[in-house]
């Protein structure tokens, strides 16, 4: 005799024959399990009648073919017994009746059992994993930075403040100035971590916390870069690939595998914008619709380089032939649903023009002394990205939207659970 342990999902009573469908402990995959008249234990029999969906049952039986049933089996009980009862579920999840949002979010606890959400919690790991062996074996160390910061990042704004005791301090923006600090100490470094930003932004791209693969290297060049970041992408399509039976939970496809990525800069993005009937200036920063029209004119990766360097953040290298510009490099994922999945580039290593685009920035050069400092001591040239880790998983999986993406999502409006 086999023994299965699973939430009862779907009951469908027909007297003598009774369908369970089980969700089983720990893959959370759905079977069909039967209770059978003559092969079921009477108490077992019983039992069934009266459950709620999600009590946790153990079950004793077999497996037997079965045309009819999910994977082409069921499972036969002899045995059933309660683990752990369930009372009336406040929410379905089992697809039958649709749930609107604001509930499902509410009962979020809940709601993550459900096959499609842990199918993509499922595939985010798979996502990780891949990344993260994709960049040891490119000789990358993997390492933490901070989350507790003194200053700002990425800029002043959209920091949530935190009581540090009598200091001012407040949650990271991303580990930017950290893994920069750790290039000399560790040549090619990452960290997977979380980055927070006070934003009220509500769209379907937008997070208060999110997570990022954080990545700085020494001595790269811009095509180093872009290499990486494509090599994290390929890498995490080929590993997805493997795995079409969480795809099909979700009911789409895997991703397709790229062969190869393009690249453009910001004033081609530019031309091609405006080809499109797009009224739009040097300078400007691509909103939303301008983002979605030029990620549909390609259907592989691509890079945008060089942008405007007032629309850059104060550590991007300034282009020194023509200071308009930085390295500052954009990852893009291609057609309708594609959107900016990282932002990265070469860094500023001199201690001056970091002061001076500090300034112009708004930001004083003071409370990044250390920051500054750093340069002074025999730094390499390098750069690096970070890669949104909702938004990759989003765009991998055809997600409508970041919050899809993560368990206990943050947004303005979403803080509990
Ligand atoms: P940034 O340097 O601000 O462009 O952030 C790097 C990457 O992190 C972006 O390309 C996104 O993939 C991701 N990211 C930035 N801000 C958010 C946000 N508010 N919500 C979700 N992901 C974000
Ligand atoms: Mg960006």
């Amino acid at each position: 005799m086999d023994t299965l342990r699973g939430w009862v999902y779907i009951v469908r009573d027909i007297g003598k024959l009774k369908f369970v469908l089980v969700r089983i402990f720990p893959e959370n995959r759905v079977v069909q399990t039967v209770f059978k008249e003559g092969e079921t234990e009477k108490s077992s029999m019983k039992l069934v009648e009266s459950l709620y969906p999600e009590t946790l049952l153990e079950l004793k039986g077999e497996w037997r073919s079965s045309e009819k049933a999910p994977g082409g089996r069921e499972f036969v009980v002899k045995e059933a017994s309660m683990i752990s009862p369930s009372k009336p579920l406040p929410i379905d999840i089992s697809g039958k009746t649709p749930v609107e949002y604001a509930n499902r979010i509410k009962y979020r606890w809940l709601d993550v059992r459900r096959p499609e959400v842990s199918a993509v919690l499922r595939l985010k790991s798979i996502i990780l994993k891949a990344a993260r062996d994709y960049l040891l074996s490119e000789g990358f160390v993997e390492t933490t930075y901070p989350v507790i910061i003194s200053t700002a990042s990425e800029g002043g704004a959209e920091l949530f403040p935190v009581v540090y005791f009598d200091k001012e301090a407040f949650l990271a923006q991303s580990g930017q100035l950290y893994k920069q600090a750790l290039v000399p100490s560790l040549g090619k470094v990452f960290s997977i971590s979380a980055s927070f930003r006070a934003e009220k932004s509500r769209t379907r791209k937008h997070l208060t916390e999110f997570w990022q693969i954080d990545v700085e290297a020494g001595f790269v060049t811009e095509r180093d870069l872009m290499d990486i970041e494509f090599g994290i992408y390929r890498s995490v399509t080929e590993e997805l690939n493997k795995y079409p039976e969480l795809f099909e939970i979700l009911g789409r496809e895997p991703p397709e595998i790229p062969r190869t990525y393009e690249d453009i800069t910001y004033d081609e993005a530019l031309e091609i914008l405006r080809g499109d009937g797009v009224d739009i200036a040097w300078g400007d920063d691509f909103g939303a619709p301008e983002e979605r029209k030029l990620c549909s004119h390609f259907d592989t990766p691509f890079f945008i380089r060089r942008f405007p360097l007032e629309q850059s953040p104060f550590y991007a290298k300034v282009v020194r032939e023509d200071p308009k510009y930085s390295y500052k490099m954009d990852f893009m994922a291609p057609g309708e649903n594609g959107m900016e999945l990282s932002s990265g580039g070469l860094r500023e290593e001199n201690p001056e023009m970091l002061r001076k685009r500090m300034k112009e920035l708004g930001l004083k050069p003071e409370s990044f002394e250390w920051y500054v400092e750093m340069f002074e001591y025999g730094f390499p040239p390098h750069g690096g990205f970070g890669i949104g880790i909702e938004r990759l998983t989003t765009v991998m999986l055809g997600l409508e939207k970041v919050t899809d993406a993560t368990a206990f999502p943050r947004t303005p409006d979403i803080l509990y659970p």
